[in-house]
């Protein structure tokens, strides 16, 4: 059976959920050898042998890891050529799409960013033109790079082998051309983030500047908070949280609108998500169109009576 390359993301050295919904899917497309690149522990290598990691190549991070994505690109194309896999997959974050890109370019194969369903054969489920269309693609040149957005399969455990072959590369001049020179933690508000975040409560316009209940809702169910543009051009929620064309294009496995009346360029951010709730008080609101469940009613008394019950819970 052919490897599935897998790229790790990871947190300085803590592997993410992203990691093990890609070794997840690379099961469906051979056997998943992960890529480490880092310093990697005991409990990093127990994580990805959890999700099904054949091997894990252990890349020296000492080499690689001060250097913008470029070294990461190089790592991995020479891999590609060691091992000829069936698939890359990276997470389709801003740093996981740029090593793709560059990885597509060095082993001229063919690119897919923002998949959100992979199956078996490699026909990926694709948001294009900014979320606007949903497409099946699928790779006919060189080895597929999938690049996968977060929450597109539920994880699976399947216990690998998770043989470690140590691997210290030599990186060229040219990828060490950009270096990191700090990195600045954000403040957190303790919720997860919205990129990587299985749960998204989103206000907007209908909010009236009060996101309280917005907020309240999230943190009963452990999900992130997201605005609309109206929502954020109104100075009520930082831009960083704008979900749509101009902001955060996300895909979790529940999205639940309060008070957004479903624009195009709002949806171009969430319509790939698994499953959609809004509520509204119109209910000829265009997001009804495109929801799993819909609350006709006023968010303001709707959400702090959800937000009592699944406290109950
Ligand atoms: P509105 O459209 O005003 O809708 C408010 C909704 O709240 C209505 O449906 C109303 O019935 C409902 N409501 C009111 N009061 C209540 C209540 N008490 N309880 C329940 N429901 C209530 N928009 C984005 O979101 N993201 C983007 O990235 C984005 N990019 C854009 C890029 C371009 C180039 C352009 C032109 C526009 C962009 N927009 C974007 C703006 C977009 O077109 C809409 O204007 C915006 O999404 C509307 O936000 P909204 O749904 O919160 O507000």
């Amino acid at each position: 059976m052919s490897e599935v390359l897998v790229l790790v993301d990871h947190a300085g050295g803590t592997v993410r959920k992203t990691t093990n919904e890609m070794l997840t899917i690379a099961r469906k497309l051979g056997e998943p050898s992960a890529v480490f690149i880092g310093k990697l522990s005991d409990e990093a290598t127990a994580a990805l042998k959890k999700f099904g990691a054949a091997k894990i190549y252990a890349v020296d991070g000492g080499h690689v890891n001060p250097y913008i994505v470029a070294p990461k690109a190089e790592v991995l194309a020479d891999l590609v050529k060691k091992t000829s896999p069936a698939a890359v997959l990276i997470a389709s974050s801003a740093e996981g799409k740029e090593i793709a890109a560059r990885l597509a370019v060095k082993t001229e194969s063919g690119l897919i960013t923002d998949a959100v369903d992979v199956a078996e054969g490699g026909v990926t489920t694709q948001s294009v033109f900014a979320g606007n269309y949903t497409v099946q693609a699928k790779v006919t040149k060189g080895t597929p790079i999938i690049a996968v957005k977060p929450n597109s399969a539920t994880p699976e455990e399947s216990e690998g082998a998770g043989a470690v072959e140590e691997i210290t590369p030599e990186i060229s001049d040219v990828a060490k051309g950009a270096r990191i020179v700090g990195v600045e933690p954000k403040k957190s508000s303790g919720r997860p983030e919205l990129n990587d975040a299985a749960i998204v409560v989103a206000g907007g316009r209908g909010t009236g500047g009060n996101f309280e209940p917005v907020e309240e809702l999230a943190d009963s169910l452990g999900a992130a908070v997201g605005a609309s543009r109206a929502a954020v051009d109104s100075g009520w929620y930082p831009h960083s949280f704008q979900i749509g064309q101009t902001g955060k294009v996300v895909s979790p496995q529940l999205y639940i609108a309060n008070g957004i009346s479903g624009a195009i360029q709002h949806r171009a951010g969430m319509q790939t998500s698994k499953t959609i709730v809004a509520v509204n008080k119109d209910e000829e609101a265009p997001i009804f169109e495109l929801v799993d469940f819909g609350v006709v009613g006023d968010l303001h008394s709707v959400l702090p009576k959800a937000t009592e019950e699944i406290n109950k819970r």
